[in-house]
């Protein structure tokens, strides 16, 4: 048996290797490795990750924030219950994101809602899930974290790899789901496949802010992932209900671009319901996905829905697996 003297030594002698054990795990970061055609992906978005200041925050409301950066933007709310954040961008980004957040009054991520899947708006869970974060997405979205997807954006494809058990969502709904944090009545809404068929809209109630996630994107074009079960006439339904539950004050946070309001996903929904009615118009005239693309008949709304070849080709996709759909019926 140890005496007293020997035990307190005992613990001179194991601390200073005991401190330099943690202060050597705090150091250590994960390697993400990504493939070529990943890669070539984030190339094509000239997202560089080695350089600095590469995200931007905007204050919307008492200690609700967005944080700008490469991929998806994230909401923030910081307050009395912790930290929650609305997307994750990626995990090369989580210092950075970690210490935007410390300076909005933030510490550890405690809550992250994905808005959907895809890799620009999810993968940032690779590097909080494993740190303690509690994921919450759509239970589809759920899904296909699990699994390998090939996300087909038109002009270049990338493959995104199935997550870790670590940075999958461990809370999930289906049509739903309400959240009471840092003094807002926070409500998770699914209305069908849209861009993807896990897509969650969050709405912020007491401070009137909603995060569409890629329902709407304001960026540079519209995607619709229907290569995955999208669908533009779910995104016209998507918007639709969205717009119930807002009013002409609800601050709008797209999944990409700037700041926005009311009239904005008004005009957005109207030139998708236009694009709708002169696609379908043209595919029952038997005309080809290339002879619609030749006679974009929705060149005037680019002002609003940004570059259309990608749109056409997606939603062309989308509405000609829907009528298959329909005659099978
Ligand atoms: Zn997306």
């Amino acid at each position: 048996m140890l005496n007293k003297v020997m035990k307190k030594n005992l613990y001179k002698l194991i601390l200073p290797f005991f401190l330099l054990f943690l202060s050597s795990c705090d150091k250590e970061e994960v390697e993400f490795n990504f493939s070529n055609e990943q890669n070539a992906v984030f190339d094509a978005f000239e997202w560089d990750f080695s350089k600095q200041n590469i995200l931007k925050v905007k204050k919307l409301k008492n200690n609700i924030s967005v944080i700008f950066g490469y991929g998806g933007n994230i909401l923030v709310s910081t307050g009395k219950d912790g930290t929650l954040i609305v997307d994750s961008q990626f995990p090369q980004l989580k210092n950075n994101i970690l210490d935007e957040i410390k300076k909005l009054g933030g510490g550890n991520i405690d809550y992250i809602i994905n808005t959907h899947w895809h890799f620009d708006h999810a993968e940032g869970n690779r590097a909080f899930g494993p740190t303690g974060s509690t994921i919450i997405a759509h239970e589809n979205s759920r899904e296909f974290m699990k699994n390998n997807n090939n996300i087909n954006i038109v002009l270049v494809e990338y493959p995104q790899q199935a997550y870790e058990n670590k940075s999958l969502p461990t809370i999930t709904f289906k049509d739903e789901m309400k959240l009471n944090f840092n003094n807002n009545n926070i409500s998770l809404h699914n209305f069908g496949p849209a861009h993807t068929t896990g897509d969650t809209i969050v709405f912020f109630k007491e401070e009137n802010i909603i995060h569409f996630g890629d329902v709407l994107n304001i960026d540079s074009m519209v995607f619709i992932d229907s290569g995955n079960g999208g669908s533009l006439s779910g995104m016209i339904k998507n918007l639709e209900q969205a717009l119930k539950i807002m009013n002409k004050e609800t601050v709008v946070v797209p999944g990409h671009g700037q700041i926005t309001n009311y009239e904005t996903v008004k005009r957005y929904l109207e030139g998708l319901i236009i694009t709708k009615q002169k696609l379908i118009e043209m595919i029952n005239n038997d005309m080809s996905l290339e002879e619609i693309i030749e006679n974009n008949p929705i060149k005037n709304l680019e002002e609003i829905l940004g570059d259309t070849t990608v749109l056409i080709n997606r939603s062309y996709l989308s509405l000609t697996k829907d009528q298959t759909i329909e005659k099978e019926l």
